[in-house]
């Protein structure tokens, strides 16, 4: 049950569809069944439909966990069943068109929506004209009818894309640290977990750098934490720069950055942190004096976890640091570079 809570909470589509799902299967089989007994077959069968199909999308949702087929499907058959039952309704169905155009925001994208609405507007108009009285009194029902659903449209269309944007900037806000624009902790979770399974599975090779800046304190209480804040981006830059395209850059916390480095053995994790080193110490300055890293690192061999993989990095950062910092220690190679 914590499961299916879990997936619930942390899958936005998945739950907005299962919660239009759970609305609208209880919503429509009491009319189904209605439609039914008044033997209104069409409407019975469209209301029928509906149901049917969306249990089905609701249950495809949580069997694959693509949620965007479902949402498009759903948008379909809820256009057309709003439209065949408008049309055999009258004025009755088309207040359901109004719930149509909520629903079709809520279950596809912004634009996509738009699209499913207009074209029930369309079809449902030219049915009108083509047969007058069928659903609408007069042209100036009409009028009023397609001014209001656009109205209805627009601040759906306005409100979702809003809010579409905004879960899109939170996304992003949750995986990056804010001042260097690098990933933050949890991304780096996400990527070493990738990583060691990508090892399990293919056999792929991956080493792992805890690099730390040396004496970074003093900077911060020389010359204010401002100028501190400065450095750590220039960091990042010198960085970027001495490392490869695929490596992956995070900030662990305070000044500490770990750096995962795909397609390496033990050697070549050595020649990389080296060059980072040296390019750091070459490179990156206070106001006052060079500013140093020293490094750890070894390559994913049988630690097993994100954890334990970590710590072995991280002893040998502090055997960088013994040494007397501005240094490289790797896992299973004899003495820290410098
Ligand atoms: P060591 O060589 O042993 O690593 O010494 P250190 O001074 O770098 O290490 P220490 O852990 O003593 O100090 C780390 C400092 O980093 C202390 C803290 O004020 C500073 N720091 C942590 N996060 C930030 C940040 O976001 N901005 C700035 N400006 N300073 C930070
Ligand atoms: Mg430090
Ligand atoms: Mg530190």
């Amino acid at each position: 049950m914590s499961g299916l809570w879990g997936r619930l909470r942390n899958d936005f589509q998945l739950s907005i569809v299962t919660l239009v799902g759970i609305c609208s299967v209880f919503g429509v089989t009491p009319y189904a069944v209605y439609r039914l007994q008044q033997q209104n077959w069409i409407v019975g069968f469209t209301d029928t439909f509906l149901v049917l199909g969306t249990s089905f999308a609701v249950f495809y949702a949580w069997r694959t966990g693509n949620t965007v087929r479902p949402g498009q499907f759903l948008a379909v058959i809820y256009s057309l069943g709003g439209f065949l039952v408008t049309i055999k309704l009258g004025i009755n169905g088309l207040f359901w068109l109004y719930c149509l155009v909520l629903f079709n925001f809520f279950v596809v994208p912004p634009v996509q929506s738009l699209a499913a609405t207009l074209t029930t507007l369309v079809a449902t108009c030219i049915y009108g004209w083509q047969q007058p009285g069928d659903i609408f009194e007069s042209h100036y029902q009409m009028m009023s009818f397609v001014v209001t659903y656009l109205l209805a449209s627009l601040f759906a269309f306005v409100f979702a894309y809003r809010s579409r944007f905004q879960r899109r900037q939170l996304a992003l806000l949750a995986t990056l640290d804010p001042l260097t624009g690098i990933g933050n902790r949890r991304t780096m979770d996400d990527e070493l977990d990738i990583a060691i399974s990508d090892s399990q599975r293919y056999g792929m090779s991956f080493g792992l750098l805890v690099l730390d800046l040396d004496h970074f304190k003093s900077v911060n209480d020389q010359f204010g934490h401002s100028v501190g804040d400065q450095v750590l981006v220039d960091f990042v830059r010198v960085i970027k720069s001495a490392c490869r395209a695929s490596d992956r850059i995070f900030r662990l916390g305070g000044e500490e950055f770990v750096l995962l480095v795909p397609k390496v053995d033990r050697q070549a994790l050595a020649g990389a942190a080296t060059h980072i080193q040296r390019s750091v110490a070459n490179q990156l300055r206070s106001p006052g004096w060079p500013v140093t890293v020293s490094i750890g690192g070894c390559v994913l061999e049988d630690q097993g976890s994100r954890e334990a993989w970590l710590r072995d990095a991280d002893v040998c950062l502090y055997q960088a640091k013994d040494a007397g910092r501005n240094c490289t220690v790797i896992k299973g190679l004899e003495t820290p570079v410098d």
